[in-house]
């Protein structure tokens, strides 16, 4: 086991484990508010993404908090702050 890059290995675990969860528990898209096909392969643009409600590039953490979204929506929104924030529930189970 190489010693190196330990802890983001265990953050990038985590960040799957919670992506996965996410997934299993959030169909609707947090940006459009639409209904995701999570059969769908992720090449296409109406696919599932995991988008961080904080952008990395903001300063977000790779475990913060994660909201459903398609790969189109997620992609187009950049890292523009959110217009719309309908009351999706929050999944916060973990
Ligand atoms: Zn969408």
């Amino acid at each position: 086991m190489p010693p190196r890059t330990k802890r983001s290995g265990l953050d990038h675990r985590a960040y799957r484990r919670a992506k996965n969860r996410l997934r299993q528990n959030a169909r609707t898209c947090w940006l459009c508010g639409k209904w995701i096909d999570v059969d769908l392969p992720s090449n296409d643009p109406m696919s599932w993404t995991a988008d961080h409600v904080i952008p990395r590039s903001k300063g977000g953490h790779l475990l913060g908090e994660l909201r459903a979204a398609h790969r189109s929506c997620n992609s187009s929104r950049g890292n523009r702050p959110p217009e719309r924030i309908d009351q999706l529930p929050t999944t916060r189970q973990w």
